[in-house]
């Protein structure tokens, strides 16, 4: 299966998605509730401010409950988060309150507005699902996605060289290629530093990789940039500013770094690809992009 491509996980919090369980049909699927504007606003449960864990957070879907786009009933639906399925939880927003199954003890019987970005890049209500606790147990989505400030923003280092250009500036590498499999190169940084293209190229894609076939969930958001010579993969992001199809030159700003997928901490994996990886090489088709830099 393709998961296993993107082969550096560092984190145990794998999406299981054959979980699906049939308690569905034991148990009622539960279409949340949505509350008025009015009650919701009487209903407010003030945020409560958490250190971000260390490790990623996770929750255990408890009842089958709306995968959505934001944190709204309102916001488009792709489906279902069902019973048994292991949630990794990127961040928490508050939006919509509504009222879960899978909450008994919540005040207000129920109804609550937290919710979580997973890490394949949807909505889940916090009262359909088991986290141990009420409180947030990942950080605000709005710290999460917020770029650096525009002073702790360097520009491009020059792009003359003819390989491929370190992505980003002033940030010291991390875990190399190779060893226990790991397929690129990590650069620890904090989260909206600037991420810049390796090399002339046109956007393959871009957003949430268990959308694309290479990179899969545990690239959480991510680029994948191809170039005359090869591909350049940049995951765990926090957002991205390219469109798939579009041109981009060696040294323009593709994204920022976060920690999206499978990651235990901001940073981004930089991965190389050939145009046709052998992807039975031991390291999921990548191979060092030290190699390639120049
Ligand atoms: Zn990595």
């Amino acid at each position: 299966m393709f998961l296993t491509v993107f082969s550096h996980l560092q984190g145990v919090h794998v999406f299981d998605r054959s979980s699906t369980s049939t308690a569905t049909t034991a148990r009622r699927p539960h279409l949340l509730r949505s509350v008025t504007a009015g009650l919701a606003a009487a209903l407010a449960i003030p945020a409560l401010v958490l250190a971000a864990p260390a490790n990623a957070a996770t929750g255990t879907v408890k009842v089958k409950t709306q995968k959505m786009t934001d944190s709204t009933l309102k916001s488009t639906q792709k489906g279902w988060y069902n019973v048994g399925d292991k949630l990794t939880l990127v961040c928490s927003k508050r939006g919509q309150s509504v009222q879960g199954y899978f909450s008994p003890y919540l005040p207000n019987g129920g109804w609550n507005n937290l919710w979580y970005r997973t890490s394949d890049g949807h909505y889940v209500a916090d009262v359909d699902i088991e986290t141990g606790t009420n409180n947030a147990v990942a950080p605000d989505c709005a710290q999460v996605d917020k770029p650096a400030p525009a002073n702790n923003n360097p520009a491009p280092a020059p792009t003359t060289g003819a390989g491929l250009r370190v992505p980003l500036d002033n940030v010291a590498q991390g875990r190399g290629f190779g060893g226990s499999g790991h397929n690129g190169i990590d650069y620890p940084t904090r989260v909206g530093t600037p991420v810049y293209a390796a090399a002339d190229g046109t956007v393959d894609f871009e957003g949430y990789g268990v959308n694309n076939s290479w990179m899969r969930e545990a690239a959480g958001i991510c680029v994948l940039l191809k170039h005359p010579d090869n591909y350049t993969g940049y995951a765990h992001l926090s957002r991205t500013v390219v469109d798939k199809g579009q041109s981009v030159k060696k040294g323009q700003l593709i994204g920022y770094t976060g920690s999206t997928g499978n990651s235990t901490g901001p940073h981004l994996h930089f991965e190389v690809l050939p145009l046709k990886p052998d992807f039975k090489n031991g390291y999921a088709g990548r191979v060092d992009p030290a190699k390639h830099f120049g």
